[in-house]
């Protein structure tokens, strides 16, 4: 059996164990489409606003919920992460190979992403919408940028080391906020004992943390159903025609990273067995396909990876990073996207500037929170590098925009899945990894 064909079963078989959320999703959509036929037809215009309301209200309110947990779920598991690993050889092993296995993962994202963006030329059946005085000018703007001196990217660094880190919390800037626990949870891994009610405090925050986490999930379904329906009601089916070309390059890419190098990484790097790995972690891929929110699924991501054999000190490490860092499918989003708008522009590449566009996109996707629309959002610095702004693309963004959400939500998925995989290697890498955990179905009982 092929392999793809093998992950998609996989991946029923966690559909069908997780039947309530998928429900959630389908018969979101299949509401979105009704109230998105409402409200082009202006049928009872009333009921549908207020629907639309309620469901927003529901969808926003699973997220804030998810979201209110992240902070301190992140800081602690960091805390504990690192303190319970201990000695410094074992925490610089997990570092060094959490730092390779994502640096892999995404030079290959954009390097796809830039392929297929350049060889099935999406952008030029955008050309038509486009004023071509604006085309112009964004050419000669391109051109006048390239000669400049290349975009400030030392000062985008200076920004991640907090002033305060309390200031960071409070704004919820993860970079900061992760740059100084590390530093701080590295140094009290070298002070000692003398460490242990600091760590105890954070195993307390942890635990009580993952506690909320499932009371949270009890609302998983009403919160996927009502996110998927707003998604369909505000953009409709119909937006996936004249911008198809471009959605099929990107779930072409989604899909190659899915089932071509994830598997290849764990076939070379590990003995992890990727289908079972998969079916593992479906109820996080899922979660975070409603969600659009690697942040949000965190809690999950651990849950099921914890649950399903691969050991604390892993998990506590390299999920709460992978979740901030390792966001592979946005950098092929941004990648695809930014390559799209030059083209959509008549602007012409050079294979400096295809390569520069892939390394800002790696720098912006890591910058970006596991939030929704992050990623649409830190696009802006990718665009700087060629010295553009968003909003001098308005045409260009509304085609993006139009179908931002369910990008979204599909880079999302794809985000999370590459962090979970990057544990499992890690996990099998450092002999902690519970195979009979992972291969045992009674481990499987719902994590949601
Ligand atoms: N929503 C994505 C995530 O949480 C980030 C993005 O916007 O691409 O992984």
């Amino acid at each position: 059996m092929k392999i793809g064909m093998k992950i998609a079963i996989a991946l029923g078989l966690g559909i069908k164990r997780n039947a309530h959320i998928f429900v959630g999703l389908v018969a979101g959509m299949i509401v979105g489409a009704v109230l998105h036929t409402n409200i082009i037809n202006n049928h009872n215009p009333q009921i549908t606003g207020a629907i639309m309301s309620i469901l927003g209200f529901i969808g926003q309110a699973f997220i804030r919920l998810i979201q209110m947990v992240v902070i301190p779920l992140v800081i602690s598991a960091i805390v504990i992460g690192i303190a319970s690993v201990g000695d410094n050889k074992q925490l610089g092993k997990f570092g060094t190979k959490m730092v390779l296995y994502y640096g892999i993962i995404t030079i290959l994202a954009v390097t796809i992403g830039a392929i297929l963006v350049c060889a099935f030329v999406p952008g030029i059946g955008v050309q038509s919408f486009i004023n071509s005085q604006t085309s112009a000018d964004i050419q000669a703007q391109v051109a006048q940028e390239l000669t400049n001196t290349k975009a400030n990217l030392l000062n985008q660094f200076l920004m991640f080391i907090p002033k305060n880190p309390l200031e960071a919390i409070a704004k919820g800037d993860m970079i900061p906020i992760i740059l100084f626990t590390l530093i701080f949870s590295i140094a009290l891994a070298k002070v000692g004992d003398i460490n242990r009610p600091v760590v105890l405090f954070f195993e307390t925050v942890f635990a009580a943390t993952m506690k909320v986490t499932d009371w949270i999930m009890f609302f998983a379904v009403p919160g996927v159903f009502a996110l998927s329906a707003t998604a369909i009601a505000d953009f409709g089916m119909s937006i996936f025609g004249p911008i198809s070309k471009l959605l099929g390059i990107l779930i072409a890419g989604f899909i190659i990273q899915l089932i071509v190098i994830y598997p290849l990484m764990m076939k070379i790097f590990s003995k992890v067995p990727i289908l079972t790995f998969y079916s593992a972690v479906a109820e996080a891929m899922m979660v975070a396909f409603g969600t659009a929110s690697s942040s949000a699924t965190l809690p999950l991501t651990m849950a099921c990876c914890e649950r399903r054999g691969i050991s604390h000190k892993v998990c506590s490490f390299v999920l709460p990073l992978g979740a901030t860092l390792n966001m592979d499918a946005t950098a092929l989003f941004q990648t695809v996207a930014v390559i799209f708008l030059t083209q959509a522009y008549g602007v012409d590449l050079g294979l400096f500037q295809i390569v520069q566009i892939a390394v800002l996109a790696i720098i912006a996707s890591s910058t970006s929170a596991g939030i929704p629309g992050a990623g649409i959002i830190t696009i802006a610095l990718v665009l700087n590098g060629l010295g553009l702004t968003p909003e001098q693309l308005v045409i260009g963004f509304a085609f993006l925009m139009a179908f931002e959400r369910i990008t979204d939500m599909l880079r999302t998925m794809v985000n999370v899945t590459s962090d979970a995989v990057v544990a499992a290697i890690i996990a099998d890498n450092e002999n902690e990894i519970n195979y009979d955990l992972l291969n045992n179905p009674e481990s499987y009982k719902e994590v949601i």
